[in-house]
């Protein structure tokens, strides 16, 4: 479906009296990359909270989409999709509080001008500020950084409307023995309409990118290249023995008078230009590097709003493994690079540090993201993904909930402690499966 028409169905479903059916469209909506197309036709427009707790009673399975920018069948549904274009859905920040509540469907490209307006920052982004809060929230969406948690570890509270279409608050103070298990929620807990997020000082950010840096040098120096900024990204196409450009990000303090970057980093030469993570794109997408600092917003992902974030016609698959086990499991990787690099855009490879919440995949461990862009050719990525899996065992890698993966549901059930806790919880909220789909219902229900 285009944009124009999906925003177009989107408003008058939002005008819609209640009673109406869904809308059913001629073309089904896909994701972004448009990898996947949706189950159905019907799409509805929730307008407020009163109208979204209508439609919950009403509808016994549905799926709620927020920016859909996952590659897999997470938000998918055979029967109704829900989307939340609210009247009123503005972000607002309590500065004595220091928090900010923002309503379902809302981008974090939203919410930083908002709040940098006001000296206001959040402690880390992913690589595109195009994607909504709820929806990266639920599925345990990272940046880069061994002191920075996740994007859910900026999450106080929470408000969604469960099955029975009542509202339910959970906040980390006064919920300590759920809260943990409600925030990624891959969708299966209940609407959210409302994310409350933990922020502080704004801050400056300097990017600065280096090329070619020699494996031999990761190999030697592993720890202190990923902790040589605030934020760290690696990217490889696996070719060479070299990580092809590192993107530091470090932070900045505007009384002091800047530091240049030295010229070379561990054998890697710094860029004269700005560059794409992937060489033979412009680098127009990408925020301003060149050692030239700004505000966290503008620097923190690597894209730029308003403009197509990564490549556009490709698929993503991310496994996290131990930080302590991530080097050898990166060189197991590398092993197979004859075979990943002919599919392979790009390659990154980030820091998460550990948290503490149930389904996240940094639980527990202080994590390293070894993230695959690869070519919009499924047929070969979905008989290399298993390779790589088996490689990765050792590791007991856990999988990026919103990316491809090719997991048995028993392993990736093994990996989740928590797991019994969290469908303890969906069995709460959600007691006969209204939010639960074919992707949920065979990853993560089907241990019942
Ligand atoms: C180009 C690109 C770059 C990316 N970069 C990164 C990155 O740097 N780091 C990273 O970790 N990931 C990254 N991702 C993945 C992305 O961040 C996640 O897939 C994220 O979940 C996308 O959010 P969304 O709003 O598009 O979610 P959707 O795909 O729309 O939905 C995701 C899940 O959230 C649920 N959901 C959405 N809204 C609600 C709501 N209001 N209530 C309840 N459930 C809801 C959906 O039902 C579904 O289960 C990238 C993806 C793309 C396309």
């Amino acid at each position: 479906m285009k944009k124009r028409t999906f925003i177009k169905l989107c408003t008058a479903a939002a005008a819609m009296p209640f009673e109406l059916p869904s809308l059913a469209s001629p073309e089904k909506l896909t994701n972004w990359a448009g990898n996947i197309e949706y189950s159905t036709e019907n799409v509805y427009g929730a307008s407020s909270v009163d109208d979204l707790r209508r439609f919950v009673r009403a509808h016994n399975s549905f799926k709620t989409l927020g920016t859909r920018h996952c590659f897999n069948r997470i938000a998918d549904s055979t029967t109704q999709l829900l989307t939340t274009p609210f009247a009123d859905n503005e972000p607002v920040l309590d500065a004595a509080a220091r928090i900010i509540s923002v309503g379902p469907g809302v981008r974090y490209g939203t919410i930083c001008p908002v709040l940098e307006a006001k000296h206001f920052a959040l402690h880390n982004l992913a690589s595109l500020p195009h994607i909504s809060v709820a929806g990266a929230i639920s599925t345990g969406t990272h940046g880069s950084g061994i002191n920075n948690g996740n994007l859910s570890t900026a999450v106080t509270a929470l408000e969604f409307v469960s099955a029975a279409g009542d509202i339910v608050t959970l906040s980390r103070k006064n919920d300590p023995d759920t809260f943990p298990g409600a925030v990624v929620s891959l969708g299966a807990l209940g609407i959210i309409t409302k994310v409350i997020l933990n922020i502080q000082p704004t801050y400056q950010i300097a990017q600065t990118v280096y090329e070619n840096l020699p494996f031999s040098s990761l190999q030697d120096h592993f720890d202190e290249i990923l902790s040589a900024a605030y934020s760290v990204s690696l990217f490889t196409d696996w070719r060479n023995q070299r990580i092809n450009e590192v993107w530091l990000k470090a932070l900045h303090d505007l009384k002091k008078p800047a530091v240049k970057q030295p010229k070379d980093f561990f054998g890697a030469t710094r860029a004269t230009k700005n560059l794409h993570p992937i060489a033979e794109i412009s680098a127009e997408n990408c925020t301003e590097q060149m050692g030239r600092a700004g505000p966290w917003y503008d620097r923190l992902p690597h894209f730029k709003m308003g403009f197509t974030p990564s490549a556009g016609r490709e698929l993503q698959s991310e496994y996290f493994v131990p930080h302590k086990n991530a080097l050898d499991a990166i060189l197991a990787v590398e092993k197979l690079h004859e075979q990943i690099s002919p599919h392979l855009m790009i390659t990154e490879l980030r820091t998460i540090k550990a948290d503490d919440l149930w389904l996240s995949p940094a639980y527990k461990q202080d994590s390293v993201a070894i993230h695959f862009t690869w070519k919009p050719e499924w047929a070969e990525v979905a008989q290399l993904l298993p390779v790589i899996e088996r490689e990765l065992a050792p590791y007991s890698p856990r999988p990026h909930w919103g990316k491809l993966f090719t997991f048995a549901p028993e392993e990736l059930q093994s990996r989740y402690e928590k797991l019994p806790d969290f469908l303890a919880l969906a069995k709460q909220f959600d007691p006969n499966g209204k939010f639960r789909n074919d992707f949920l219902n065979t990853n993560i229900f089907s241990r019942v």
